[in-house]
């Protein structure tokens, strides 16, 4: 009984030496940000965040955190900082509009 709970650690051990045997395929967090905490959550291939950068620009400082500690933990398709699927990237007149809103 014993060593067979040792067999398991040390598969265990293994396991984690090989991070992409694990892959995410739903979640939900609190992040902690430097002037609140944001939500951020993962369903469908795709990663939101509750901050407002995110919800203009569907990318922020959270969810390309999260793709950097996860890694290969995220399926191909989310490990990139600006997702293909959810949004086409702001075109320049977005950018100046952005910009001018901001004065
Ligand atoms: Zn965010």
């Amino acid at each position: 009984m014993r060593s067979s709970i040792i067999g398991k650690i040390e598969k265990a051990n293994r396991y984690i030496q090989e991070p992409d045997r694990v892959m995410f395929q739903d979640f939900k967090l609190s992040f902690d940000g430097d002037h609140s905490a944001y939500s951020v959550s993962f369903t469908e291939g795709k990663m939101y965040c509750s901050c407002d950068f995110f919800s203009n620009w569907g990318m922020c400082s959270h969810t390309i955190a999260m793709q950097k500690l996860l890694g290969e933990m995220l399926p191909v398709e989310a490990q990139t900082a600006v997702p293909q699927y959810s949004l086409h990237p702001p075109t320049h007149s977005q950018l100046e509009l952005k910009i001018e809103s901001n004065t």
